[in-house]
């Protein structure tokens, strides 16, 4: 159709991975204009005493046949739709009602949400934030926004500016997925984060793989030294726990303590776990 020699390749294999898409879009946009989007919530716990001392949401979407889709698949397209402002706030909110919900029961667990870089180019995502805590009563102080490192970078100057105004609120800032991205040591200065999250690729190994145990090695006491909290994501096994604690990470999270669970389910391990 567009002349003598010019060729438009459009595979079957391209085709259908563009419905798919297209059909999980569908799925998401649906799911966010019925509220059926629901989120579960992973303990963060003190390696040296098994106490919970956090939880993270992580947003769950099922498909039509009620089997769960990965984030890992909807995040990045959410991104790209520019559904993840609303799918942010969804979560925000519910994570927010959940916490009120767990200190009302008399129990204080901070929790953290994730903020996606596409996230950052609202204008309003801190009005967004303050609104929340304001809606649902919720101290300032319980709760932390998680963020990946590399969305730190993209537009480094003007996220100083909006991280201040996020952490002016009273919240708490979170390196997620530390050591994965451009890490620039010079930025990591000027960001006035409070927490740094080992990225569960350098736990996985660190004690099979000697490099990945000097890369956890280094990060903490790089952590330690900006006077920084740390965490280390994916922690699977005993042996890492006791690795990380002689390392000087004191917290942790991962399948050894437990998955990411329903409220329902949270509920019952936050009863047991305060029993300890
Ligand atoms: P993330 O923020 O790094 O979250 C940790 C992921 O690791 C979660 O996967 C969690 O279920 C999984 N995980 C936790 N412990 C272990 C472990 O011991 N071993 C292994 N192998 N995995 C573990 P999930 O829930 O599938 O989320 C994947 C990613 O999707 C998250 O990575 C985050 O980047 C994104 N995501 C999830 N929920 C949200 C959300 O509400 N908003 C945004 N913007 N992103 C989200
Ligand atoms: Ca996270
Ligand atoms: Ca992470
Ligand atoms: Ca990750």
């Amino acid at each position: 159709q567009e002349g003598r020699n010019r060729f438009c390749f459009f595979s079957h294999d391209l085709e259908s991975s563009l419905m798919e898409r297209h059909h999980l879009e569908t799925r998401l946009r649906k799911a966010l204009i019925n509220d059926e989007l629901f989120v579960h919530y992973q303990p963060k716990i003190d390696l040296q005493t098994n106490i919970i001392i956090g939880a993270e949401a992580l947003v769950r979407l099922a498909n039509d046949e009620g089997e769960l889709i990965s984030p890992a698949e909807f995040i990045p397209l959410a991104e790209e739709s520019g559904l993840i402002i609303m799918l942010g706030k969804q979560v925000l909110n519910k994570a927010c009602a959940e916490a009120k919900r767990w200190l009302e029961m008399g129990h204080t667990i901070p929790i953290s949400v994730n903020v996606a870089a596409a996230q950052f180019a609202d204008p309003d995502l801190a009005g967004m934030i303050k609104k929340a805590l304001l809606d649902h009563n919720l101290p300032a102080h319980l709760l932390e926004l998680e963020i990946t490192e590399t969305a730190l970078m993209i537009d480094a100057a003007d996220m100083q500016n909006k991280l201040s105004e996020l952490i002016s609120l009273g919240i708490k800032i979170a390196i997620d997925d530390f050591g994965t991205g451009y890490s620039s040591l010079a930025y990591l200065k000027k960001f006035n984060v409070d927490v740094m999250k080992i990225d569960m690729s350098f736990v996985k190994d660190m004690l099979n793989n000697k490099h990945d145990y000097e890369i956890v090695k280094t990060i903490i006491s790089l952590g330690k030294s900006m006077g920084l909290v740390l965490i280390a994501e994916g922690v699977e096994t005993k042996e890492q726990s006791h690795a990380l604690v002689e390392l000087g990470c004191f917290m942790g999270q991962g399948y050894l303590f437990s998955r990411p669970l329903n409220s329902t389910d949270f509920e019952a391990f936050i009863s047991q776990s305060s029993k300890c």
